[in-house]
C-alpha cells in the first residue's frame, strides 16, 4: 500500500490539467475520475468490446471474464463474503428502489413499519413512500437533534414500534455528519429489523467492511467514488437478496420463460436484468483497486486538514450560518450568508471559478424542518488543495462583502 501524497494524487487526474483555474468543491454531487478508471474503460471499449453472458464467440468470454472480474474486486474492496452479494445496479437511487420494491412484496405486509430518518436523501425517501402508500405500510421518521444530528434517543424509541426495515445513511450528503452506524444497525438488527445502508456519502469517506458492519444491505453509487456514472452497487447479505423480488424482467435474470410463467436466474444475475453496464463496473473496479493500493487513513487525515483551515476561515467571516458541525465530519459543509439566497452565494462563487452547489441537496424535508430556501456545500475530497481552501475562503468574502 503506498502512503498518501496529495501532490501525486491529485497529478493522476487529467480534469485539473484540462482545467486549471478551477477549485471543484462539488464533490458530493459527484467526483473527477482518476486515469486509471478512464483508461480501463478505453481499453475495454478498444480492445475487449463485446456483450457479456451471452455470446458463444471468444471475445464475447473475454468481456464477461472482465465483467466477472470488476465483481469479484469490488466484492474485494468491501469484503463481501460472496461475489454474488455484488449486484451492479446504475446506482444508490437504482439500488434503493429495488430493495423498497423489493421487500414490499415479501417482507413487508399492510400495517408493518419502515424507519427513515429526517435526515435522508430523497433517494431513500421516496422509493419507501411511494411503495407504503402503496401497501399500506407506515414509514416513521426518526427526528433530528437541534445540532442537525439524528435523535438517537428517539431512534431508540421508534424502534421499540417493532419497524420491520429500518434505512439510513452512512453519512449526510447535505452536512457532512458521520451516523454512528455501527450502533444504529446493532440497535437495529436487536430490534428485529432488516438493515439498509445508504453508502453514497459513506463508502468515499470510510473503509467499509460490509462483513464487520454487518448490514443487510449496503448501497453505493460509482460515480461519487472515482467511478464513472451509470453504475453502482447493490450490496446484501445472500439471505437478504433472495428476499427481494426483482424490479426488473427482462433477459439475464431468468433460467427459463413461457409464457404462462417465468422461472428465475440464480444470484446475482437474477437482480441484474438486461445488458449491464460492463464497461462502467471495469472502471468501478479499476477506481477501487486503485483506491486500495492508497492508505486510507492518511487520505482521512489529509482531508480533515483541509476541512480544519476551512472551518477556521470561515469563523473570521461575519454574516454566515454554519449549519455543518466540524465534528465527525467527512468534508462536507452546508453554509448560508445570512439573509441571502444560497443559489446566489453558489452563482457569486461560480464566478470566481470556485465549484460549490446551491440549494436543498436533495434533502427538501430536511430544509422544510429548518424552513430554509436550502444551503451552499462545500465537498472537499482529496485531490484538493491548501490553495482551493484559501481562493474558496476568498471567494466567499467576496460574495458575501458583494451581497451584503
Ligand atoms: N444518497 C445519498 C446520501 C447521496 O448523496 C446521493 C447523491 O447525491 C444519493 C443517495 C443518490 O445517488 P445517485 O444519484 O448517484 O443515485
Amino acid at each position: 500500500m503506498h502512503s498518501f501524497d496529495p501532490v501525486n494524487f491529485r497529478g493522476q487526474f487529467a480534469f485539473f490539467q484540462h482545467n486549471p483555474g478551477w477549485v471543484y468543491l462539488d464533490n458530493a454531487a459527484t467526483m473527477h475520475k482518476p486515469n486509471v478508471v478512464v483508461d480501463a474503460m478505453a481499453m475495454f471499449y478498444q480492445r475487449h468490446n463485446s456483450n457479456v453472458h451471452r455470446g458463444a464467440h471468444t471475445l464475447s468470454q473475454h468481456a464477461t471474464r472482465a465483467f466477472e472480474q470488476a465483481r469479484d474486486d469490488i466484492a474485494a474492496f468491501i469484503n463481501a463474503s460472496a461475489r454474488e452479494q455484488i449486484i451492479f445496479c446504475s446506482g444508490a437511487t437504482a439500488a434503493l428502489n429495488q430493495i423498497a420494491f423489493g421487500l414490499m412484496h415479501t417482507v413487508l405486509k399492510a400495517g408493518d413499519r419502515v424507519l427513515i430518518t429526517a435526515l435522508e436523501h430523497h433517494a431513500n425517501i421516496v422509493p419507501w413512500q411511494i411503495h407504503c402508500s402503496k401497501y399500506g405500510v407506515i414509514l416513521d421518521i426518526v427526528p433530528l437533534t437541534a445540532d442537525y444530528k439524528v435523535d438517537q434517543q428517539a431512534f431508540t424509541e421508534l424502534l421499540a414500534l417493532k419497524p420491520k426495515v429500518v434505512s439510513f445513511s452512512h453519512i449526510s450528503n447535505v452536512l457532512g455528519h458521520i451516523q454512528p452506524v455501527t450502533q444504529m444497525v446493532s440497535q437495529a438488527k436487536a430490534a428485529g429489523a432488516l438493515t439498509v445502508i445508504d453508502g453514497a456519502q459513506g463508502i468515499v469517506h470510510d473503509k467499509v467492511d460490509v462483513q464487520s458492519l454487518d448490514p443487510d444491505f449496503y448501497v453505493w453509487s460509482g460515480h461519487k467514488l472515482y467511478g464513472p456514472t451509470g453504475i453502482g452497487v447493490l450490496y446484501g447479505k445472500t439471505a437478504a437478496l433472495e428476499l427481494l423480488t426483482p424490479l426488473f424482467g427482462g433477459g439475464e435474470m431468468i433460467s427459463e420463460v413461457n409464457f404462462s410463467h417465468s422461472l428465475f436466474n440464480i444470484l446475482p444475475f437474477r437482480l441484474e436484468a438486461g445488458t449491464p453496464d460492463i464497461a462502467g463496473a471495469i472502471g468501478l473496479a479499476a477506481a477501487c483497486n486503485w483506491l486500495q493500493s492508497i492508505n486510507n487513513e492518511q487520505m482521512k487525515s489529509y482531508k480533515s486538514m483541509l476541512l480544519k483551515q476551512f472551518f477556521a476561515g470561515l469563523n473570521k467571516i461575519d454574516g454566515l450560518d454554519i449549519l455543518s458541525s466540524p465534528v465527525h465530519n467527512a468534508g462536507i459543509v452546508a453554509l448560508n450568508v445570512q439573509g441571502e439566497h444560497p443559489a446566489d452565494v453558489a452563482e457569486l462563487l461560480n464566478q470566481q471559478t470556485v465549484a460549490v452547489r446551491g440549494g436543498q441537496h436533495c434533502a427538501m424535508p430536511f430544509f422544510s424542518l429548518l424552513g430554509l430556501a436550502g444551503a451552499v456545500r462545500f465537498s472537499f475530497a482529496p485531490y484538493n488543495t491548501e490553495a482551493d481552501v484559501a481562493t474558496s475562503l476568498h471567494a466567499l468574502t467576496q460574495a458575501v462583502e458583494i451581497l451584503t
